[in-house]
């Protein structure tokens, strides 16, 4: 393994231990030489993967350097999207295994025994919120939510990270190259639908309800002009 790696391990490992938060100020780059007894080169290339991983935010001038960043699937996606070009994948096969991901998902969401932990991430989403049409960053963040919850429900970080990583790809990486408001209108009651299955412990209902939220996503972007699903998975 490579001095940098070695770094970054140790790095997590102790972030970790001392159970820091996002946003938590690290040691300078000179402060990790020392403490981690290895060279600037392997600090800064350590420093440099955890960046690119979004583990690690860098910041510049008075009070900057390294911050802990969060774990945010999005970033794993998006390093996965170089796998899937490489490997020839293209938009079709990611629109199946959403399907398949997010379905288990919200399955496993409708099986947690923490009947609690349900009821309070799944309750604001019973109702319609009564409020302006959102834009479409906004609409972004609150779909990726809505998921994200979900997917914690799940409860087992491995799958719920990973199979979010599919779905960040599909929000951020195609829902980009089109206006995912338009002709999504019913988003929010097939929410309402998945909110209610898992709620209610509904393995199957769950589901479903989600396999067909999804597949509603799909056939959106598809009639988009962008929605050419033969084409490769790609980095942007
Ligand atoms: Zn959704």
């Amino acid at each position: 393994v490579k001095a940098s790696e070695t770094f970054a391990r140790e790095l997590i490992d102790d972030i970790v231990r001392r159970g820091l938060g996002t946003g938590a100020r690290l040691p300078t780059e000179a402060a990790l030489v020392h403490d981690y007894g290895c060279s600037r080169q392997s600090v800064r290339e350590g420093l440099r993967l955890l960046e690119v991983s979004g583990l690690v935010t860098m910041h510049r001038g008075v009070g900057g350097g390294p911050r802990l960043g969060r774990v945010d699937p999005g970033n794993l996606g998006r390093m996965a999207t170089l796998f899937l070009h490489l490997a020839g994948a293209t938009h079709d096969e990611l629109f199946d295994a959403l399907i398949t991901a997010e379905a288990l998902l919200a399955e496993r969401s409708a099986r947690n025994p923490d009947r609690a932990a349900v009821e309070a991430a799944m309750g604001p989403h019973l109702q319609h919120p009564d409020r302006a049409e959102l834009s479409k960053a906004d609409f972004i963040v609150e779909h990726t939510e809505f998921h994200a919850t979900v997917a914690a429900l799940a409860g087992n970080r491995v799958l719920s990270i990973f199979l979010q990583s599919i779905t960040q790809i599909f929000t951020h990486h195609v829902l980009r190259t089109s206006d995912p408001r338009a002709g999504f209108a019913s988003i929010e009651n097939d929410h309402r639908l998945v909110a209610e299955a898992v709620l209610a412990g509904d393995p199957t209902g769950a589901r479903e309800a989600m396999a067909a939220h999804e597949q509603r996503l799909i056939e959106g972007f598809r009639r988009s002009k962008d929605g050419d699903s033969a084409e490769f998975i790609s980095w942007i």
